[in-house]
This record gives structure tokens, sequence and C-alpha cells, in this order.
């Protein structure tokens, strides 16, 4: 008799003593709010990505929709984006009271195709907003070299692509705001967070204000000096991370390269597992990029995949689905009024993806435990 195979998890964190001390070390402080160890993260996380500034936020989200509200973009705007992608990235375009015009992604990547951006845009467009996915670049320079000429800003989604670069490009180096999540399966974890990097003097500024309900000066202003009277300068929103959770990544910032060499490790062995299996499929990663190497997806044939599912779960093997085409969610359909048909390339991605388990505590032998249950999976189609 065999033992049954240990559960193979679908995601665990990476955090270490470390990190730990770090944050006890802000608990046993007085200040747990945004203060001094929010600066000091943002300004180690802005020096990692060669930004000029970075803000410490709750969420991605929170962070796309901020930079959307300091481009000043509201009711009667169109923002161009992709349709596969989490459904954070347009929600926040509707939030603001603008449009999301979506447009088809790229058949071998599943990200943004650029090429079919400039069909897209009408005189009330006012931004794109790419998504790096699963740590894969969109084509950077081919879509500014779009949006510079017509002045449209570009808001990054960079929430799987704190380590991506192509062609000599990294996240928010060509865009506006590129937007971070620290969302607890997220390459760089505090359970929740995000932050926004950007360039432009201006635009930090408007960022600080909105994330703090437009207020002058911020709590660490406030009472570690004498105190100081505020004002309200716009209507701004609560959305500042706090000391407690940057604490959390201050070191985690360090390790991110030798974990990127993990799972790009692991990626390549599941491709190299996955290549003589016909039916099984997986994005493509140019070999000249870098790609963060967030999540690894497969794609299976579409009437297969949810017994897939179902079939890896029942053996011990953890998954997820990243993502289905967003605009064929109900609200979007009952709202918007989109039908199957509209975006083939994403509806097809999103009725054949499954996301495998990836981190860089993972070993060969689970990967090769879920290379062989897919194996076996494919067999029977
Ligand atoms: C996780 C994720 C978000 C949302 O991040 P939060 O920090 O949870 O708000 C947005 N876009 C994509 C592509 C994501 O994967």
């Amino acid at each position: 008799m065999t033992d049954k195979p240990s559960r193979v998890e679908f995601y665990r964190h990476a955090v270490r003593d470390e990190d730990i001390e770090a944050v006890t070390q802000v608990l046993r402080s007085i200040f747990l709010t945004t203060g001094p160890v929010t600066g000091t993260f943002e300004q180690k996380f802005a020096a990692h990505m060669g930004a000029r500034h970075a803000v410490g936020v709750t969420s991605c989200t929170a962070g796309l929709f901020l930079s959307l509200k300091a481009l000043g973009i509201g009711p009667g705007d169109e923002v161009i984006t992709t349709p596969m992608t989490f459904i954070a990235t347009a929600n926040t375009i509707l939030h603001t009271g603008a449009t999301p015009v979506f447009v088809d992604v790229e058949a071998d990547t599943g990200n943004l195709d650029v090429t079919r951006v400039e069909a897209a845009i009408t005189p009330r467009t006012k931004a794109v907003m790419p998504v790096h996915l699963y740590g894969h670049m969109v084509d950077m320079k081919a879509l500014a070299a779009i949006c510079e000429p017509r002045q449209l800003s570009i808001i990054e989604d960079c929430a799987h692509a704190v380590e991506s670069e192509r062609d000599g490009v990294r996240p928010g180096q060509l865009g506006t705001t590129a937007n971070f999540s620290f969302y607890a399966t997220k390459n760089l974890t505090s359970g929740e967070g995000g932050a926004v990097t950007t360039n432009d003097d201006h635009i930090n500024d408007q960022l600080r204000l909105l994330r703090q309900h437009g207020m002058s000066k911020n709590a660490a202003d406030r009472y570690t000096k004498r105190y100081q009277h505020y004002d309200m300068e716009l209507l701004g929103y609560k959305y500042n991370l706090p000391d407690v959770l940057a604490a959390l990544m201050v070191h985690q910032i360090d390790r991110l390269g030798e974990q990127l060499e993990r799972r790009e490790a692991l990626c390549q062995r599941y491709e190299r597992g996955f290549q003589d299996v016909e039916r099984v499929n997986f994005p493509i990663v140019q070999p000249n990029n870098t790609s963060a190497r967030h999540l690894f997806t497969i794609w299976v044939p579409g009437e297969h995949r949810d017994d897939t599912i179902a079939a890896l779960q029942d053996d011990g093997i953890g998954v997820a689905v990243n993502y289905r085409a967003l605009h064929l969610m109900r609200y979007y359909r009952e709202t918007m009024g989109f039908t199957p048909g509209t975006f083939p390339e994403a509806e097809r991605i999103g009725n054949q993806t499954i996301t495998l388990p990836l981190y860089p505590d993972m070993k060969d032998e689970q990967v090769d435990r879920v290379i062989d249950a897919i194996r076996t999976i494919a067999a029977t189609w």
C-alpha cells in the first residue's frame, strides 16, 4: 500500500523571521498607522523600482483609483484596458464615473494587444490601463509610442510585475503611474496593501493628498512635532498604508531577486514537463524579457477545464483561475451589454486557463507531482 501523496498548496507566503521581527518592533512602538516605517518602505521601494516617488496605499485597487483621480479622469471620459484581468482593474475606472473600453488580448501571452489600441481611441479617451499579466510585461515601448503624441496617460496595473522588465523597460518607466498590489498571494506581500510609483512630482503630491482625505498634514506631521493644524485641500479618500503593514515588507524587498530565480526555475520545470503534451499549452515569455513569474497558468481544452480543476483538487493540488474574461461577468454583461464573441482571445483564455501552484518555497518534487497529475488527466481527454 502506498501513502496518499501529500497536498500541494496553491500558495505559501515567504514571510521570514526578520519580517516578523520588523512588525514586532512597530507593535512595541507608539506609532501604528502611516508614519516613519511607511516612509522607509516608500523610499526603499521607490529606489528598488528606480522611481522618484512611491506612495503607500491600502491596495492596488486604491492605487489605480487614486491614479485616475489624480489625473482628473471622471464622467464622460474613456479609459482603454484589457478584459483578461482581475475585476479590480476595470472596476476602478467605473468608480470614477468614466467608461472602460476593452480591447482584445494577444493569443500567445494574454496581454493587452497594443496593435488594437489605436482603433479604440476616441476624442473621449484619456488614458490606457495595461496589465502586465502573470508578470510578463505589455509592449510598453509600442504603447508609449501610441499614447505620447496624443497626450494619453498610461496607468500601469503592476499587481503581477514587481520584478518585470521588457526591452530594458521596467514598470513605471513609461507609465504616468505604476500600481502594485501587496495582497496575500502577490510576490511582495503584507496581506493587504499597495503602492503607486511615479516620476511626476505633481502626481505624487496629488496621490498623497488623495490617499488621506485631502489633508495637508498627516498624523505623523501632526503629532510627532508640536501640534499643527491641518487644512483640507481637496476631497480625498482614506487609503493610506499603515506602518504595521509596511514593516512586513521592508526586508522582503531585499529577497525579491533570489525568489525570482527560484520562481523562474520552477516555471521552466513546468514548461519542460508540458512541452510534449499536445493539448496543454501555456503563455509564452519571449527569451529577452524578464517575467516576474507571478502566476504559472496552463491552457487546456475549454470543455475539460472545470473537470480538470475538480480532479486536481480531489488529488490534493491547489489551483485557481486567473481569469475568466471580465466583460462576461454578470455586472458587465448587464450594465454594458457585452455578449460572448466580443473579445474572442480573452474569452478563449478565460475558458481554458488553470493556475498551478507556484511559490519560492515549492519543491521540485511538488512541481513534478503536479505535472504528473495533469499528464494523467490529459491522457483521458
Ligand atoms: C491582485 C490584483 C489587483 C488588485 O490588487 P489589490 O491589492 O487586492 O487591490 C489588481 N489587478 C490585478 C491584475 C491583480 O492581480
